[in-house]
C-alpha cells in the first residue's frame, strides 16, 4: 500500500492518521473532561524555549539535556545574511551592538570572538583600499572568518523536551502567585527527544501533564493528583494499570544525601560485580543505578540500603500520610524502593504507572514532587508536584487491548441523479449534517448500483435515495445497507426516523 516518496517523515516522527485520530482524540477528551473535574485548567505554552530554561529545570547532566534535546541558534533579524568581505567592520560593529543591547548571548566566548575579530579587522582593513597583500594578511583574513564563524549571532533555543519547565516560568512571567493557590494546570502537546526510535519511544511524542503548583506540600495534593490520574486511567478502560510509589526524601543533610553517602559506599564494595554505566554512575548519580535494568544487577541492587529506612522524620511522616491518603481515595499501589528520579529538587513522593502490552518501554506516567524547581527559575519559593502520561504509549496499550478506534463510516451516503434531485441532495446534507448525522455527498452524478458500491466501501449505514421521481413525488427512499431492506418516507418523516434511530444506538 505504502509508496517511497521524494519526501518522507523524519525519523522519530510520523504522521497520525484516521482512524487512530479519532481514539487520540477521544483520550484528550476525556482527559480534558477528568481533570476539569479536578479543577484543572489548561495551559498551552510554547513549543520551544531558551535551551538555557531546560537546562536549569531538567539539568544539564541528564541525557535529555545532554544529547537529546532540539537545539538550534535563532539567528539576528537584525543581522546581514551574507556580508561581503568588504563589509565585515560594519558587520562586526552590528554584532557589538547587539551584544552590548543583550540581542545576542552575552558570554564570554562571543565577548572573546568580538574582540579578536576586531583587532583582526583593522589588521586587514587596509586591503580594502587597494593596497597590495602579504601572506600574514591572508592568514589574518582567514582568522577573522573563523572568529565570526564561531560566534553565536541569536538566541539558543530548543525545542521543548517536556513542558514542566515551561509552565513554570509561566507561573512565574505571569505572577500566577498572586491568584488563589495551588495553581493547577494541564497540558497536551508535542515533545522532541533525539531517541533511538522504536516501539513506544519517538523523536516527536506527546504527553498529557499537570502540575500542581503553590499552597501547601499536604500529602492529601500528591493523593489527590495521583487519584486523578488512575481515574483518568480508568475512564478509557486501560488494562493492567500498575501504580508504584516511593518517598526519596529531600535535600537536607539528615535525610537523602546521608542515603546517598550509605548507598556510594555499598557501590564501591560491589563495584567490581556492576555494568560500566552502573560503575560510572555511583560518581555521578548514585541513585541512578536503582534504576538498572540489566538481569546480572538485580541481585546485587537487592541488598543495597533502601531510603525508606533513611528519610528524616518529616519526610517519613510525609510518604506515610501519602499512602493513608491514597488508600482512603481507594487507589491500589505498590510501594517500589527503587523509583527514583536523580535530580536535586525532585524530592518526596515520586510514582510511575505502567500498562499491558507495551514491552520494554512500559511506563506510561512518570511523576513527582519538586518543591524546588519554581525557586531555581527564579521565582519565589512555590510547593510543586506533576506527572506527564505518555500519550503514544497510552494509545499502543489502548489498541493492544482491542480498544482501537472503528474506521469512521458515514450515517448516510446520498445517492442522487439528476438535476432537480442534486438541488434536493444539497438540502438534505445540510439539514442531516446540522443534525449531527456524517453524511456524504457525491460530487458527480453517479449510476444508482455505482453509488450503493461507494456507501459501502465508506462504511455507510445508509444510502438514501434521491432521483429527479422522488423529488417530484416528495417520498424519499432510505437503504439500510446491512440487510437491504428499504423504507420511503417524506423528508421530515426521514428525519424524524433517523433521530429515533440515534437514540437507540447509532455511531454519532
Ligand atoms: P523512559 O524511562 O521510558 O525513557 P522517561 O523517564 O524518559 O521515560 P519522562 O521524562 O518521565 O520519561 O516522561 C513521562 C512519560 O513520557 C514516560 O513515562 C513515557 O510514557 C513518555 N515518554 C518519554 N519519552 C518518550 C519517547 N521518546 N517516546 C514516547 N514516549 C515517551
Ligand atoms: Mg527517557
Amino acid at each position: 500500500m505504502a509508496h517511497k516518496s521524494k519526501f518522507q517523515a523524519i525519523r522519530g516522527t510520523r504522521d497520525l492518521l484516521p482512524p487512530e485520530t479519532g481514539l487520540w482524540n477521544h483520550v484528550e477528551e476525556t482527559a480534558r473532561k477528568v481533570f476539569g473535574t479536578f479543577g484543572f485548567g489548561e495551559i498551552r505554552p510554547p513549543i520551544f524555549e531558551p535551551s538555557e530554561l531546560f537546562g536549569r529545570a531538567v539539568g544539564g547532566e541528564t541525557d535529555i539535556v545532554a544529547k537529546e534535546m532540539y537545539t538550534f541558534i535563532d539567528r539576528s533579524e537584525k543581522l546581514a545574511r551574507h556580508p561581503r568581505i568588504g563589509e565585515l567592520g560594519a558587520f562586526i560593529q552590528a554584532v557589538k551592538k547587539l551584544y552590548d543591547a543583550g540581542e545576542i548571548p552575552r558570554d564570554a566566548s562571543n565577548q572573546l570572538a568580538i574582540e579578536h575579530a576586531e583587532a583582526k579587522w583593522s589588521a586587514v582593513e587596509n586591503l580594502f583600499l587597494e593596497k597590495e597583500g602579504t601572506k600574514a594578511d591572508f592568514e589574518n583574513i582567514y582568522d577573522l572568518l573563523a572568529y565570526i564563524d564561531s560566534m553565536q549571532l541569536g538566541s539558543n533555543l530548543s525545542l521543548r523536551p517536556e513542558a514542566t519547565a515551561s509552565v513554570c516560568r509561566a507561573y512565574i512571567e505571569h505572577g500566577m502567585a498572586q491568584l488563589p493557590q495551588p495553581v493547577k494546570l494541564y497540558y497536551i502537546g508535542p515533545m522532541f527527544r533525539r531517541e533511538r526510535p522504536q516501539k513506544g519511544r519517538y523523536r516527536q511524542f506527546y504527553q498529557i501533564g499537570a502540575e500542581v503548583l503553590g499552597g501547601s506540600d499536604a500529602p492529601a495534593i500528591d493523593a489527590e493528583v495521583i487519584e486523578m490520574v488512575m481515574r483518568f486511567f480508568d475512564r478509557l478502560g486501560l488494562a493492567g494499570v500498575e501504580l508504584d510509589i516511593n518517598s526519596i526524601g529531600h535535600n537536607a543533610p539528615d535525610c537523602r544525601p546521608a542515603y546517598v553517602q550509605k548507598l556510594k559506599i555499598e557501590l564501591e564494595k560491589v563495584k567490581d560485580k556492576l555494568g560500566a554505566d552502573s560503575q560510572r554512575r555511583i560518581e555521578t548519580n548514585p541513585l541512578r543505578v536503582l534504576d538498572s535494568k540489566l538481569e546480572h544487577e538485580q541481585p546485587i541492587i537487592a541488598t543495597l540500603p533502601r531510603i525508606a529506612d533513611h528519610l528524616c522524620e518529616e519526610c517519613a511522616a510525609h510518604y506515610a500520610a501519602v499512602r493513608r491518603q491514597l488508600g482512603l481515595r481507594g487507589v491500589i499501589y505498590k510501594e517500589n524502593w527503587r523509583l527514583v528520579r536523580g535530580l536535586d529538587y525532585y524530592m518526596r513522593t515520586t510514582f510511575e504507572i505502567t500498562a499491558k502490552g507495551l514491552g520494554s518501554q512500559n511506563a506510561v506516567c512518570g511523576g513527582g514532587r519538586y518543591d524546588g524547581l519554581v525557586e531555581l527559575l527564579g521565582g519565589p519559593p512555590t510547593k510543586g508536584i506533576g506527572f506527564a502520561i505518555g500519550e503514544d504509549r497510552l494509545i499502543l496499550s489502548l489498541q493492544e487491548s482491542g480498544k482501537g478506534a472503528a474506521p469512521q463510516g458515514r450515517d448516510v451516503y446520498i445517492a442522487w441523479m439528476g438535476e432537480h434531485a442534486y438541488a434536493a441532495a444539497i438540502h438534505a446534507a445540510k439539514d442531516l449534517r446540522n443534525a449531527g448525522f456524517s453524511v456524504e455527498l457525491p460530487p458527480t452524478e453517479l449510476k444508482f448500483g455505482k453509488a450503493l458500491e461507494r456507501a459501502d466501501k465508506l462504511g455507510s449505514r445508509y444510502a438514501l435515495i434521491l432521483g429527479d421521481n422522488e423529488v417530484s413525488e416528495g417520498s424519499w427512499t432510505l437503504k439500510t445497507l446491512a440487510d437491504g431492506t428499504q423504507e420511503k418516507f417524506t423528508e421530515p418523516e426521514l428525519l424524524e426516523f433517523l433521530e429515533n434511530v440515534r437514540v437507540s444506538g447509532v455511531r454519532s
